[in-house]
């Protein structure tokens, strides 16, 4: 296990010892993410909220993969092996209506769009994950899920629904609950639905209807709930608990506070995620790119007509949490960047410690505009390993 150069036997005696204690390449206890330090031991869990296969991949969708992406690389870099899983929703009301709008089955739509999304996250460079589950192949664990939550006393059942207790759920994200319910009422969530017993209790088992996917289970015919299914497919992957837990930061509530609650009640492991990754918003026109408004650019029109390295600097040259606007004509000065940067790769020498800086920016919490100044200005050995763990190449 392991990539990092180390001898697998100790040296013996002082003769042996030809390296001072400052080259070991072992260096993740550096790593901060959200300001915090994230010491992790091989292999680091990374799970990333994959997409709802009902439409293409715009530009908000891609930030979120390539940051996860970038943020598993420098994780790489830091000596540790990084297992990175990203689920596919491929059951979800969003999904089942669009493919009945489009004529065709769910399953078969959401492959074809998952296709999409592939070609896409290739083209930007983003890695295959170690686990992509999906949904519709986790439904027994889902099961499980709830029957472990219901044995806690942390979901109850009402009329073939199965309701996940989240009164505490915003207080622990550290939310109003005015807040909260705006929140949950933006995401198509009904907190006024008579059969809680709290406007944040959530439902995690359904009965379906004739148009929508159904599977046999303690409470009748029916589907998941969108949080419980990440956090089945989670445990799943990783048992319980992950290191990081990356999505978009529309994500933070209500989608991986319940997911976490959900796993943290039914397994009395606390933290769920050691640390987040929640990518600051893609906004164009001043409003977050998204379907439902319509605003949005394709990553398959922008690739196109734009080199993916430079639309990938373009999405990865900030700070991951904060959100910003999307302007095509950026891309010019991303494309420029790129060309200076690769310029200085040319150079033929750089100090060690130059390398070692753009390390250190990249570790403290990402700082890729910081590691990039670096590469830039000092050119050789320095650029060259900038783009190789962002692969920009
Ligand atoms: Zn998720």
């Amino acid at each position: 296990m392991g990539t990092h150069p180390m001898a697998f036997s100790g040296v013996i005696g002082q003769a042996g010892r030809v390296a001072g204690p400052e080259d070991s390449p072992v260096r993740s206890a550096d790593l901060r993410i959200g300001g915090r330090p994230l010491a992790l031991v091989s292999p680091a869990r990374v799970y990333v909220c994959g997409i709802t296969p009902y439409d293409v991949t715009h530009v908000g969708h891609a930030a979120t993969f390539v940051w996860a992406d970038a943020a598993a690389s420098v994780i790489r870099m830091s000596g540790v092996d990084v297992h990175t899983c990203r689920n596919v929703t491929d059951v979800d009301d969003v999904l089942t209506r669009a493919a009945d709008a489009s004529g065709r089955h769910y399953d078969e739509f959401a492959l074809s769009q998952e296709f999409l999304f592939e070609q896409d996250m290739r083209l930007l460079g983003v890695r295959r994950p170690a686990h992509e589950p999906r949904a519709r192949h986790h439904i027994p664990q889902v099961v499980q899920l709830l029957l472990a939550l219901l044995s806690a006393g942390a979901a109850y059942e009402r009329d073939g629904h199965v309701f996940f207790r989240g009164a505490d759920v915003p207080a622990q994200s550290g939310l109003d609950r005015d807040r909260a319910l705006e929140l949950s009422r933006e995401y198509g969530d009904r907190p006024d639905d008579p059969l809680r017993e709290d406007p944040f209790d959530v439902p995690v088992w359904r009965p379906s209807g004739d148009t929508d996917p159904a599977w046999p289970s303690p409470w009748g015919w029916g589907r998941p709930g969108w949080h419980a299914e990440c956090a089945a497919m989670a445990l799943c992957a990783f048992g319980s608990s992950v290191d990081l837990l990356a999505g978009g930061a529309d994500l933070a509530f209500p989608h991986h506070a319940y997911q976490s609650g959900m796993v943290e009640a039914a397994t009395s492991v606390r933290p769920f995620s050691r640390a987040r990754l929640n990518v600051g918003a893609v906004l164009k026109d001043g409003a977050k790119m998204a379907k439902s408004t319509g605003n949005l650019t394709l990553v398959s029109e922008l690739l196109r007509e734009h080199p993916p390295a430079a639309v990938r600097l373009l999405l990865l040259d900030r700070r991951w949490k904060q959100p910003w606007e999307f302007r095509t004509k950026d891309l010019g000065p991303a494309a420029a960047r790129l060309e200076r940067l690769y310029t200085a790769a040319g150079r033929p020498t750089s100090s060690a410690t130059a390398t070692d800086a753009v390390s250190a920016a990249l570790l403290d919490d990402l700082d890729v505009p910081q590691a990039v100044d670096i590469a830039e200005s000092e050119g050789g050995a320095a650029a060259r390993h900038l783009i190789g763990v962002l692969s920009l190449g």
